[in-house]
């Protein structure tokens, strides 16, 4: 059976959200008057979300289903086992921590019905800590620079895809992905629109620095790829604390005058060469790695259960 429009919601250790979410998605879907299916997928929680999604299914069996992860296998992986069941012709994705309210929804689904194969929201007044923002915002320029993606806020989860552009992303079969970006090099016609973002209503966000960084080299999952990053992290650091040498160095050879024959400077831009062959060399290695991750075939999750109630 086909519905109208699918809501995609990865969970990790959301429980103090997640009743909040429950009653003002189901009151949003149930105004719209289409037909609807939730799913939620426990991405490993180790709060009560997994018992609290299960309560849900059997609040309302005919439209929630529960995908639960055997471990924790990150945010888009969660999304990727949600949208290989979906039935919906229209999916939207969402995050638990209602800083995407689901008030929203009936705005991108405005947006699809008028044509657009995907719709992206960008967040109005973000309300993240100022480093985010900002970090974000750097990347985000960073990002349109080196890749031909035209999105005004990458990091927006609060999307509406067409079943087609869907069933591409589940095809590509892709193990370290980014959804909105792959989602993105399907479309045909996208369109952004604004959206509200709250802060997060409780609990912290499931990203660390660390987590962030790692995402932007879009790598997320798999250990023995790390080294591979902790070796690109080190050649940059060597290279920004040479740049910053040579220019100490520079200022003293002006002030100064000439140095033990030169020497010094020598060191210095051999210092920073050095930094760039090893930068260079973990740029490389990223690539391998997910070369790697990709020709090792490993399932991308395991899903131990799923709590649905399917009529065909
Ligand atoms: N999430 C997940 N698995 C993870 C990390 C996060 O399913 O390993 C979910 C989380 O429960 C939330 C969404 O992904 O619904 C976004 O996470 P978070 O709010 O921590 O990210 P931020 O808003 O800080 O970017
Ligand atoms: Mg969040």
């Amino acid at each position: 059976m086909r519905l109208d429009v699918s809501i995609v919601i990865p969970v990790y250790n959301e429980q103090e959200n997640l009743l909040a979410l429950f009653e003002r998605l189901t009151a949003v879907m149930d105004r719209l008057g289409i037909r609807f299916e939730l799913i939620f997928t426990n991405d490993g929680s180790r709060d009560r979300s997994g018992e609290m999604l299960q309560e849900f299914q059997r609040l309302r069996p005919a439209e929630v289903r529960v995908i639960d992860f055997n471990g924790n296998f990150g945010q888009h992986m969660a999304i990727m086992a949600a949208f290989e069941r979906v039935r919906g012709e229209v999916v939207v994705t969402l995050d638990a921590d209602l800083q995407n309210p689901p008030e929203e929804i009936p705005k991108l689904l405005a947006a699809i019905d008028a044509g657009h194969d995907v719709v992206g929201g960008y967040r109005k007044n973000r309300q993240d800590s100022f480093f985010r923002t900002y970090a974000s915002r750097i990347i985000n320029g960073l990002r349109a620079k080196i890749t031909n993606i035209r999105m005004k806020d990458q990091g927006c989860m609060l999307r509406a895809y067409r079943r087609s552009i869907i069933d591409s992303i589940v095809a590509s079969q892709e193990n370290s992905t980014f959804i909105p970006a792959l989602a993105y090099s399907f479309a045909v016609k996208p369109a952004e629109v604004e959206v509200e973002h709250a802060a997060r209503a409780a609990g912290e966000s499931k990203y660390r620095l660390y987590d962030l960084i790692r995402l932007n080299f879009d790598l997320m999952t798999g250990f023995s790829v790390v080294p591979l990053q902790i070796f690109t992290l080190f050649g940059m650091t060597i290279s920004v604390l040479s740049t910053l040498f040579v220019v100490y160095l520079f200022i003293r050879r002006l002030v100064i005058g000439p140095e033990a024959e030169g020497v010094f400077t020598l060191f210095a831009i051999l210092y920073f060469l050095v930094g760039i062959g090893i930068m260079g060399l973990g740029i490389i290695g990223e690539y391998i790695g997910r070369i790697y991750k990709e020709v090792r075939r490993r399932p991308r999750f395991v899903i131990r259960n799923v709590y649905e109630r399917i009529d065909e």
